[in-house]
């Protein structure tokens, strides 16, 4: 086997990412080599390639990029037994310690101290990944090969969705990016009796009347609060999905939502966010919650049944394919505000 592959690498504290020859990971007894077949682009490489505030405060060049990705088993350490060569498989990327206080409660996504592969130590954007064994997830032949590669941002909106009651609920998604649009396919497929969705950029309103969203509003130009209110007997929603990370979307949000309503919160502010406590939450009723990743593994046996019973068509969401090598054209479109996943190949795109 060969012993140095091409990797898409932060090689700078500087905007921009270059393609570079680096040793294939060596292996420790408990990792798992995995042959990249397919990595996906999400907003937090597009955050890195742009060398924003925050990842000049995160990220430690020079590291391999990339978290979204499925591929086959390449070899394996000595002590794993789990999966084999040849097994094709996803990862979760974020590697809790297991040893802190809520990875001992059973709640390891919000372990103190986790690091992430592909922000933290070399990712997927590369012909080969090492991933240890515990956090490798076998793939269901009856899923389609190139939703393998898109598990992370899924499994994002999987949690935000069923991380309360969802059948026969009416449900506000705020923010139409890649995850707001799986979040509609989720709530939808889960039972919601109704879905609203509220996105600024025309493109992703459409993408989410595509993946199953009854209103979709445009808060620039409309009072969505109000309309939302008029179609739910003045009451609001039974769950805001927040999933833009914008402080006007999120206070509409939660003017929308009914007095008992839950908010789950899974969009990522870059600032503080003014909230009227008072009147929005404490008189409401309102369950607030922070979401944070994925269950380990809940989310994932969730995730992975819904799509082995092919409740969910996600095929909307898939644009563009392209070599590894070829990296900056599909940065440069998803710049531009597309809100499809564009997938990456570093072995060859398969015909
Ligand atoms: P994205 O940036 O592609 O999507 C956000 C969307 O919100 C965009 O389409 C944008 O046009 C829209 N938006 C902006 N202002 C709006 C407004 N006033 N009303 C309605 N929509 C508005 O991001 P994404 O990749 O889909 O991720 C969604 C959010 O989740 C981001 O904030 C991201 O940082 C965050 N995130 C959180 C976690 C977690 O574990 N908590 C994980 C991944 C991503
Ligand atoms: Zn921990």
């Amino acid at each position: 086997m060969a012993t140095t592959m091409k990797a898409l690498r932060k090689m700078q504290p500087a905007r921009g990412l270059q393609m570079d020859t680096v040793a294939v990971p060596a292996l420790g007894p408990t990792d798992v080599l995995v042959r990249v077949k397919t990595a996906s682009i999400c907003g937090t490489d597009l955050h890195i390639y742009g060398w924003d505030r925050w990842s000049q405060g995160r990220i430690k060049p020079p590291v391999t990029l990339g978290h979204e990705f499925c591929g086959t088993v390449e070899r394996r350490g000595d002590e794993v037994a789990a999966v084999k060569p040849g097994d094709f498989v996803s990862a979760e990327m974020h590697v809790n310690c297991g040893h802190c206080e809520q990875c001992r409660l059973g709640q390891g996504h919000i372990c103190q101290n986790l690091r992430i592969i592909g922000i933290d130590q070399d990712g997927a954007f590369a012909e080969f990944v090492k991933i240890p064994a515990s956090n490798i997830w076998k793939l269901d032949p009856a899923i389609p090969e190139h939703y393998g590669a898109i598990l992370d941002p899924l499994g994002n909106a999987v949690h935000t969705v069923l991380a309360g009651p969802i059948a026969g609920q009416t449900v506000l998604v705020t923010g139409c990016g890649p995850i707001g649009l799986m979040s509609i396919a989720v709530a939808k497929a889960c039972g919601s009796s109704r879905v609203f969705a509220t996105e600024t950029n025309e493109k992703r309103r459409a993408m989410a009347r595509k993946m199953g969203a009854d209103v979709v509003l445009n808060p620039a130009t409309e009072d969505a609060v109000a309309r939302i209110l008029s179609e739910t007997n003045g009451a609001g929603v039974d769950a805001l999905l927040e999933m833009s990370g914008n402080p006007m979307a999120i206070q509409q949000g939660f003017r929308a939502l009914r007095a008992g309503g839950r908010a789950s919160l899974l969009g990522i502010p870059t600032e503080n966010v003014p909230l009227d406590l008072v009147n929005d939450v404490i008189f409401k009723g309102a369950t607030v919650q922070g979401i944070y990743g994925r269950r380990m593994y809940e989310t994932w046996v969730q995730m992975a049944a819904l799509l082995k019973a092919g409740k969910l068509n996600l095929e909307p969401l898939f644009g563009e394919r392209a070599p590894l090598d070829k990296f900056e054209s599909a940065f440069t479109l998803l710049q531009g505000g597309l809100a499809g996943k564009i997938l990456l190949y570093p072995n060859g795109v398969p015909r």
